[in-house]
């Protein structure tokens, strides 16, 4: 079946109220592109004003609390960002995982309590250099998903993102061969444990995408669109991005 593509940004600890203006313009692009979903995930600060800014664009968290509410200094949780106009969160993103050490069960519990409180998710997989060296690249995803994957999990509240950590920001990506690979993995592990409603869950590439090499990797098979950082922080580089995608897609 066709999966819609999904352009989705995440501004990671950057922006500020007069960045908000960037959204603007991304907004238009995103209303002429009515077959390509967009979202633009900011820090907690950010989700209110720029909803408020542009209510047309789905804004997000780039992470929530596994609990509902409670004795957790510094953290937000679900309802909180879904009240300020959130939309959908990332969850268990490569830097949470580093910085944080969060766990694929911590990604688990995140992933559940974003569906609990009507939140869609985007849910972070992929593995690090030292794991791809030793040949481990494959079963670190799988098991990743494995762990991470609510046992409600579906194509309607939530999708897949495979993020090689080692392409997050440095300006490298994988082959072509090495992307369409791990996401016909990535397919098969979700086939196995929700069956065929996996081929409905919308499976993203991250990795320093660019409007460069957008094209190219929107094509291949199973990459359903894709999670930006770096080059969703501009329009001017945005844009090209959500383009490509409206290119590809009928
Ligand atoms: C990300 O942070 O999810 C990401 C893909 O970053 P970048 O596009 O900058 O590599």
């Amino acid at each position: 079946m066709a999966r819609r593509k999904l352009i989705a940004g995440n501004w990671k600890m950057n922006g500020s109220l007069a960045a908000l203006a960037e959204l603007d313009t991304i907004a238009t692009a995103a209303a002429a592109a009515p077959n390509v979903d967009v979202a633009i995930a900011v820090p907690a600060t950010l989700i209110a004003p720029a909803h408020a800014r542009v209510p047309s664009l789905a804004i997000g968290a780039e992470d929530v609390h596994e609990a509902d509410s409670g004795a957790h200094t510094g953290c937000v949780s679900a309802s909180m960002v879904r009240e300020a106009g959130a939309a959908f969160t990332i969850v268990g993103h490569s830097e949470r995982r580093g910085d944080q050490h969060e766990t694929s069960h911590d990604a688990y519990m995140k992933s559940a309590a974003a569906h609990r409180q009507g939140l869609t998710v985007i849910l972070c997989v992929g593995e690090t250099q030292a794991e791809r060296d030793a040949g481990r690249a494959e079963r670190v995803v799988q098991a990743q998903i494995e762990k991470s994957l609510p046992d409600d999990a579906h194509a309607d509240w939530l999708t897949l993102a495979y993020e090689p950590r080692w392409a997050i920001g440095t300006g490298w990506t994988p082959s072509m061969e090495d992307i369409a690979a791990m996401h016909a993995i990535a397919r098969a592990k979700l086939r196995q444990m929700i069956g065929d409603t996996a081929l409905d869950m919308r499976i993203l590439y991250g990795g320093s995408l660019t409007g460069a090499n957008a094209a190219e990797i929107l094509a291949l098979e199973n990459v359903d669109g894709a999670l930006v950082g770096g080059a969703s922080l501009t329009a001017d580089k945005f844009v090209p991005i959500i383009e490509a995608a409206k290119a590809q897609s009928t």
